[in-house]
């Protein structure tokens, strides 16, 4: 049920199968007619007057609250039964606040009681989230958190992102890191490797991302909290209660505070070192399907089902939500404002986005806005399966262009540039396999429309699908899948390290130079490993965990990203914010090898103190020679080397383009 099953080409479900269910008997149609409730007082608030429980259970013949002393191993203390209230809602309310004390409901259902559950918007919990917690949320703020900002961001496409996992950040004795595997190892400035080198949040300030992408770290299911010193590892696809913090992060996860404050910290030091924070969102499935909290509180709601009353499985993790039901739109737009407001989140990814419908990701994007101009959203434009929605109401990255304020992954440029994610020795553009220049055309001009890019070769996506480059995630590596070291190992077999060091820069610098959004995955700049393990979601330590010595070893490697995201961050011509824009300052040079792709970014683009860039990418492993017309040209990168401000001067002419390597050119006249 953890395996998280992603990157399935929407082109590869099957056409129309969703309509044909639709014309059968639906299960879910009964659901439309259930009244809502929308209120902002779901399902616990506190204050000094009293505290008041308000349920969501349109179908419930009865409901409860249990009250314990404590998170766990304890009988209830109180039983309070609810009485019915307008639009769906049960209620229960007690005089005085219960600051300290913890909860579940109960709902009589079909005649029988159900399990307790926290509910499914308990905002703090205890030990492994079984029981919803009340606390005193203004006692959890850092100090200064009222002043707490993340960067301002005018543009998704000024943001450079770094995806990463709390515990492959901190867990090696080379992180040199106290609270290994928590929220507060980001909050530890001064921390080096074994060579006295930047780790953890000093080492994301010298790489100069502008924010940090963190893997799943509200409270999910896998990992037992009440037995820490084991190590388990998780990703945390398998959501539990999606509005509370993840235990195992903090340092005391039968704290309820304790998971909230130390998440917040990491928060405020991150935004006091510049950086923001997204946050990775799996609305799109739970990780129990007849026990998760949305079954124990509105039985059958919160799904999909197919025609026979089963589960439809869109997410390959053996459930699927229903967005396109109110209830549940709600939840995910009230859930990410939550976030948002409660814990400064800057920016959102969505997993398998395209299980929502457009309607509630349109709603999410311009609910954020209204919080924080600067929250941006993205997501995985794909589904793990099919569903009943149908494909056009679908959050897909075929629709992305239906979505205002919202960016989808491009699989384009990451197949393309190293090979299909599906095969292990496939290659791409970067490792010298030819046919994925046009693919990769298409990356760098953000999948907009460009009079010089034929969408008819692309190998994933026949048309210009984004309206605009902030519509557009450009990575070659992830969490998901090989990530690039092993990817290059895999499909090179026989080269040296220093060979695949070489594609790895050249791969990352088609990224980071296309327009749209550049994301990368931590520990990438140190060429670290997962020892070739694609899937290594609940793998230990030992293979996730990033060896900070390798910042040593593969400076060089370390160097070269930390200044291919200078040049990013400098140069606005590779951040142009409009399709139109693009069509007019990129010119693709006429080539005929095979993995070789010339071209320039022209006047000034964007504001750009540079007249032209020009970029050469050649993924063949011969040296190739290109024309660059005549002018006094800076030397950006050349021969596996890169500098923002330039390596060295050129005069134009005949110039060659060293084998895997990537000749950047400008002048500023
Ligand atoms: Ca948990």
């Amino acid at each position: 049920m953890n395996k998280h099953l992603s990157n399935i080409l929407a082109a590869t479900l099957v056409a129309g199968t969703s309509i044909c269910a639709a014309a059968q008997s639906n299960p879910d149609e009964k659901y439309l007619s259930w009244e809502t409730y929308d209120g902002n007082d779901l399902e616990m608030t506190v204050d000094n007057t009293g505290t008041r429980f308000t349920l969501w259970s349109p179908e419930a013949q009865a409901a409860r609250v249990y009250l314990y002393d404590t998170d766990r191993n304890s009988s209830a203390t109180d039983t309070l039964e609810m009485t019915r209230g307008e639009r769906g809602t049960w209620r229960a309310s007690v005089a005085r606040p219960l600051y300290g004390k913890f909860y579940t409901f109960s709902i009589k259902h079909d005649g029988k009681w159900l399990a307790e559950t926290p509910g499914a918007w308990a905002k703090a919990v205890g030990t492994n989230g079984h029981r919803a917690a009340i606390i005193d949320f203004a006692k959890t703020d850092p100090e200064g958190w009222a002043e707490d900002k993340g960067p301002k961001v005018d543009h998704i496409t000024d943001v450079v992102l770094y995806e990463m996992h709390h515990r492959d950040m901190s867990m090696s004795p080379t992180s040199g890191i106290v609270h290994k595997g928590k929220f507060l190892a980001l909050t530890e400035p001064g921390t080096t490797n074994s060579h006295g080198e930047a780790t953890g949040i000093d080492h994301l300030k010298e790489l100069g991302v502008t924010h940090v992408h963190i893997l799943p770290s509200y409270d999910y299911n896998s990992v037992d909290e009440a037995n820490l010193p084991s190590n388990q590892y998780n990703w945390g696809y398998d959501p539990y209660n999606y509005n509370a913090p993840e235990g195992s992060y903090s340092t005391d996860p039968a704290n309820p505070s304790a998971r909230v404050r130390e998440m917040k910290e990491m928060i405020k030091a991150l935004h006091d070192a510049g950086i923001g924070v997204v946050m990775d969102v799996v609305y799109n499935h739970t990780a129990n399907n007849d026990d998760s909290n949305f079954s124990l509180t509105a039985p059958g709601y919160y799904y999909r089902h197919r025609p026979d009353g089963s589960y439809s499985d869109a997410s390959g993790c053996g459930n699927e939500t229903a967005s396109d039901r109110k209830q549940m739109s709600d939840f995910i737009v009230n859930s990410v404002k939550y976030w948002a407001d409660e814990y400064h989140i800057d920016g959102f990814r969505f997993d398998l986005m395209a299980i929502h419908d457009t309607e509630t990701m349109n709603r999410v994007a311009s609910e954020l806005k209204k919080i924080n101009p600067s929250i941006f959203v993205y997501g995985e434009g794909w589904t793990a399966g099919d569903s009943p929605l149908p494909a056009e109401r679908r959050a897909l990255k075929e629709n992305v262009s239906k979505m205002e304020g919202i960016a989808v992954f491009s699989d384009d440029i990451r197949d393309a540039v190293k090979g299909h994610y599906s095969s292990a020795e496939d290659r791409g553009f970067a490792t010298g396999k030819p046919g994925n220049e046009e693919t990769v055309k298409i990356g760098i001009v953000a999948a907009t429309a460009h009079p010089q890019v034929d969408y008819s070769k692309g190998n994933n996506s026949k048309f210009a699908y984004a309206a605009s480059p902030e519509m557009i995630i450009n990575y070659v590596s992830c969490h998901d899948d090989l990530m690039l070291t092993d990817k290059l190992a895999k499909s090179m077999p026989g080269s040296t390290e220093a060979e695949r060091q070489r594609a790895a820069r050249l791969a990352q610098t088609i990224v980071f130079t296309s327009q749209g959004t550049p994301f990368m995955f931590a520990g990438e700049e140190l060429f670290r490993d997962k020892q070739g393990v694609h899937n290594s979601y609940k793998s230990p330590d030992s293979i996730n965990a990033i060896n900070w010595d390798l910042k040593h070893y593969n400076a060089d490697q370390f160097n070269y990203y930390r200044e291919l995201i200078a040049l990013r961050k400098a140069h606005p011509a590779f951040r142009m914010t409009t399709a139109d824009e693009i069509a007019r300052n990129i010119v693709f040079d006429k080539v005929s090898e095979p993995n070789l792709i010339s071209y320039s970014i022209k006047n000034n683009a964007n504001g750009d103190q540079w007249k032209e860039i020009k970029l050469v990418f050649n993924g063949s492993s011969e040296a190739r020679e290109v024309s660059i017309p005549k002018g006094n040209w800076t030397v950006i990168a050349r021969d596996g080397q890169i500098s923002a401000t330039g390596l060295d001067t050129a005069k134009g002419g005949k110039m060659t383009v060293a084998p895997t390597s990537a000749l950047i050119l400008a002048r500023e006249k």
